[in-house]
């Protein structure tokens, strides 16, 4: 457990099989920390480096979770290691499997909480969409989540933990004595930090989980291949270059400070202004190619030939592509999908602009996969419309 996650009374009847009994999960540590916790654990200091090296190869390379396994440690070593430390990840509660191929797993982390993560197959490419949070703070008016009170912050090996199961389901780690494939052809190619949460907001673990899944001697992901989304957190965009690296997406979703204040309240926060000023300094820091602008498209509310045209003015000189998502509904919801022909002539607009502007197919909605359908169901709690206003300065 992290700072980050506050012990709350319902952690303390935590099952065995969750959390090793306590013990401390040598997944989701850095390869420092991991150093730090073999030296306290007596491993001679000149020994830490080898060991940390030995034991990550098998945990993140060779998906061993089992002591036993690590055959190139001493068996007293591998028995100190059984004593002090787990090698543990979420427990897979349901497992479903849409008619396109798309998997949604449900999964339960410490306290008895739960999170889906929600795996895409494509010809070329599969991307698995990672939770950073149990809920949301942040209300944004379309998205299912956002119904959802804030539960905690997921820990980082909470973070590497779902793609870890999600490889063990594809049955994705390598056989011994064989490499890692090439991204290319991989079944799990790509990583979208676009499920549950708002992954800024929850920035140390994101980090140290996608440091771990691009590390070179594990699972081994290209920084190109993973996509953090956010939906503005505009003091933290910067960190993300500097820190990670990874491609960037942006929650976009409306062309005026009027109605994006209505779609992603944060915007009350960090203005499109301020949005559009920290990104333009994104791709130059990170390396990154383009950055994704999401757009969900809204029937009557954001979708107009004038929002098109203010749109590609906007992001004008920042390296960028668009996607337009259409709106996937949920019970309850207070918008409606706008028609294919509305979508189709707001992409004309935006590719005659010079923007590449794929329109996202909806993917697994039969399972409620889809983007923003995913809430989980034991965390009843709505947010009352006091904390709503509280969060959102209305
Ligand atoms: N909190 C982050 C990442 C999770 S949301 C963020 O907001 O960026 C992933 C993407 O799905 C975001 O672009 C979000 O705006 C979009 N989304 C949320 N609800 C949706 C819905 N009902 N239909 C379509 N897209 C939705
Ligand atoms: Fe949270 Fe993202 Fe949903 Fe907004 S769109 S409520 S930031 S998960």
């Amino acid at each position: 457990m992290t700072a980050t996650a506050p012990v709350t009374p319902d952690m303390l009847t935590i099952p065995r099989k969750d959390t090793g009994g306590g013990l401390p999960n040598l997944v989701g540590m850095t390869r420092d920390a991991m150093r730090d916790a073999l030296i306290a654990a007596g491993t001679p200091e000149k020994q830490a480096k080898m060991r940390v090296g030995q034991i990550w190869q098998w945990i993140y390379h060779w998906g061993v979770r089992d002591f036993e396994q690590m055959t190139n440690l001493a068996k007293d070593y591998r028995a100190m290691l059984a004593e002090t430390f787990v090698v543990a990840v979420p427990e897979v509660v349901t497992r479903q499997v849409s008619e396109d191929g798309t998997r949604k797993y449900l999964v339960r982390i410490a306290g008895g909480h739960e999170v889906e993560i929600v795996y895409i197959p494509e010809t070329d490419r599969g991307t698995l969409c990672v939770s950073s949070q149990v809920g949301c703070t942040l209300t944004c008016s379309f998205c299912h989540t956002g119904t959802q009170k804030l539960v905690r912050n997921l820990t980082a090996a909470e973070i590497i933990g779902q793609v870890m199961v999600a490889r063990d389901d594809l049955g994705e780690w390598p056989e011994p004595g064989t490499r890692t494939e090439a991204d290319r052809t991989r079944l799990l190619s790509n990583i979208v930090l676009m499920g549950m949460g708002e992954p800024l907001y929850n920035f140390e673990s994101v980090r140290d989980a996608m440091k771990i899944a691009m590390d070179p001697h594990g699972i081994q992901l290209s920084r190109r291949r993973i996509t953090l989304s956010t939906s503005g957190v505009v003091p933290e965009i910067a960190r993300t270059a500097e820190e990670i690296g990874c491609q960037l997406a942006i929650s976009f979703h409306a062309t005026t400070d009027e109605v994006r204040d209505k779609l992603v309240p944060i915007n009350k926060r960090w203005p499109l202004a301020d949005l559009l000023d920290a990104l333009r300094s994104y791709p130059k820091v990170s390396n990154s190619e383009r950055i994704t602008f999401e757009y969900v498209m809204l029937d009557g509310v954001n979708d107009s030939d004038e929002d098109a045209h203010r749109l590609v003015k906007l992001i004008d000189g920042i390296p960028a592509k668009i996607n337009l998502i259409p709106f996937n509904e949920w019970p309850g919801a207070p918008y409606k999908r706008s028609s294919n022909n509305r979508i189709r002539k707001f992409a004309d607009i935006v590719h005659n602009a010079g923007y590449s502007s794929p329109v996202r197919r909806p993917r697994g909605e039969d399972i409620m996969a889809a983007c923003g359908q995913l809430k989980s169901e034991t965390e009843r709690g709505r947010k009352s419309k006091a904390q709503i206003a509280a969060e959102t300065g209305t």
